[in-house]
């Protein structure tokens, strides 16, 4: 069993570039701890890295990843809930300012929501998981009345951003910070083809590009 080379080639990398520059501060958050402002909730995918699409600085941002991005509702009860106890780390311990739901093109969860196929395994765990998706597949509407299968995942994939914020307010942690004007709640979307990145505007449900 060998380590995977293009990690030992990555890390021989980092080592005589990124941390020549970043040991200074590596040192700092290893005996002050990380207070990182900024909380991201995104996929799994491995086109969508937070780190990469905000050039962040070790310590800077707290992620989150799952598959599509997604947080079940607020369910008190003693299931292990990864989502829930980040969340609530980030919110309680770390008082994050800020919280990102960063949603993407050709997100393969959604699409496996929108097109069932077989189950994985007897398990189905992603079909389990993906059923988070049905609210915002019934406030995107029928597939139908969108010109292209692409434009309608488009689509699904954005509304479950907003939906995923509705599912972080049912928590009364976020809640009450939200209320206060202590932490703000924000939405984004990630073309990967282009790289683009849009901003949601929560007063109207819809994207912007970041210019
Ligand atoms: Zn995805």
């Amino acid at each position: 069993m060998t380590f995977p080379q293009p990690l030992i080639d990555g890390y021989a990398a980092f080592a005589s570039g990124r941390l020549q520059t970043e040991q200074h501060r590596y040192r700092e958050l290893a005996e002050q701890g990380q207070s990182p402002e900024i909380m991201v909730i995104g996929c799994c995918d491995s086109r969508v890295s937070p780190e990469v699409i905000f050039d962040a600085r070790p310590g800077e941002l707290f992620v989150v990843r799952n598959v599509a991005n997604l947080v079940p509702p607020y369910t008190p009860d003693d299931a292990q809930r990864a989502v829930s106890a980040a969340l609530e780390f980030a919110v309680q311990a770390l008082k994050v300012k800020h919280i990102v739901v960063l949603g993407h093109a050709q997100c393969g969860g959604i699409r496996a929501y929108a097109e069932p196929g077989k189950p994985l395994s007897p398990g189905d765990f992603i079909g389990n998981w993906m059923a988070l998706i049905a609210p915002a597949a019934d406030a995107a509407g029928p597939a139908a009345r969108f010109a292209s299968p692409g434009e309608y995942l488009a689509h699904l994939e954005r509304v479950s951003v907003i939906k995923t914020i509705d599912n972080l307010m049912t928590f009364p942690c976020v809640r009450i910070l939200v209320e206060r004007g202590r932490l703000t709640l924000h939405g984004a979307y990630f073309g990967v083809a282009l790289g683009e990145l849009s901003v949601l505007d929560r007063q109207t449900g819809e994207f912007h590009p970041v210019k």
